[in-house]
């Protein structure tokens, strides 16, 4: 039988909300009269998380537990959802009842549109303003700066996939929230709706404001992989050439000051700044070298492709 649906929530010491959320899914999911499954990614939890979930698979065919050695992260748990669902369109959401699974029903609707992702945006969101909200807007801000898309929020978890967007991902860090990004870099069709949020109740937020720095320097790296990820020498190349002239300008002043200007040439800093730029030239091309050889090898070794195929007519 082929499943429609899959469900993935990456839960990680949630043990009160897992049974509330489980049936406030499946009272949803049966409205909608589709084949599904619900797949719990338990990250490492220290509470009753696994034994909230075991309870409810004594009652359940459509619950699937994917079940982590030691706490790995939200990135790795929505991984092992995508890895391990069957459906042919993906909904994530958080496991502590912040999203409404009331909204799956509109998520859907999008996709049959023709969407391949559609998106949460958590217009009138129930976080604290100061440590949460507002870092959180002007993250969204400068995300779509860098990578050039028009989102509102990058952090809403509550998302549907359309199976193939979900295939060959490799997320590190704390990327999941960059899915929509390298979507569109490799040409999706995504929408942003407007979703229900709710308080957390039960349980501890597991983030603070640390991981804003932590993805900014995610965000660093994927810009530069969206634009230079196929051609790193053009990144490295341009700093070289750069690096360069700056060190024949500075040897061009450096002798006019010895000559005209009779300045002493070791005394002179020039010197230091010339050598400096020559070196950092070299230093740069190399690395644009071993940057070209490093993709040639992730692309060839694993017969990946530097481009996606719609179809074939
Ligand atoms: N989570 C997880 N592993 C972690 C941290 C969080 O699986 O290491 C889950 C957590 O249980 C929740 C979701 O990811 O279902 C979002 O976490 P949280 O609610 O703490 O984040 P916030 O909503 O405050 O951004
Ligand atoms: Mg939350």
């Amino acid at each position: 039988m082929n499943t429609e649906i899959s469900i993935i929530v990456p839960v990680y010491n949630e043990e009160t909300n897992v049974p509330i959320l489980y049936n406030e899914i499946t009272s949803i999911l049966k409205i909608i009269n589709k084949s599904y499954e619900i797949l719990f990614i338990n990250d490492g939890s220290t509470d009753g998380t696994l034994n909230q979930l075991q309870a409810l698979k004594k009652e359940s065919t459509t619950l699937k537990i994917i079940n982590f050695t030691r706490n790995f992260g939200q990135t790795p748990a929505l991984m092992a959802g995508f890895n391990n669902a069957s459906g042919k369109i993906l909904i994530t959401l958080d496991g502590d009842l912040q999203n409404d699974p009331k909204d799956i029903p509109i998520l859907l609707n999008k996709i049959n549109e023709g969407y391949d992702l559609v998106t949460g945006w958590r217009k009138n969101r129930k976080d604290n303003l100061f440590v949460r909200t507002i870092p959180s807007k002007i993250a969204n801000k400068l995300i779509n700066k860098m990578l050039k898309t028009t989102l509102h929020d990058y952090g809403c978890t509550l998302k549907a996939y359309k199976q193939e967007i979900t295939k060959d991902l490799a997320l590190y860090g704390e990327m999941h929230r960059f899915i929509p990004a390298i979507a569109v870099a490799r040409g999706a069709k995504i929408a942003e709706i407007i979703v229900n949020h709710r308080p957390r109740i039960h349980g501890k937020t597991k983030y603070n404001l640390s991981r804003t720095g932590k993805v900014l320097l995610d965000l660093l790296f994927l810009s530069f992989l969206n634009t230079y990820g196929t051609k790193p020498i053009r990144f490295f190349g341009s700093l070289s050439i750069l690096s360069f002239f700056g060190g024949i300008v500075s040897t061009l002043v450096l002798i006019y000051m010895k000559i005209m200007l009779k300045n002493d040439m070791t005394g002179n800093p020039l010197l230091i700044l010339s050598a400096l730029c020559f070196l950092m030239s070299l230093q740069l091309i190399s690395i644009g070298f071993l940057g070209e050889i490093e993709i040639r090898t992730y692309y060839e070794s694993q017969d990946k492709k530097t481009y996606y195929i719609k179809e074939i007519i």
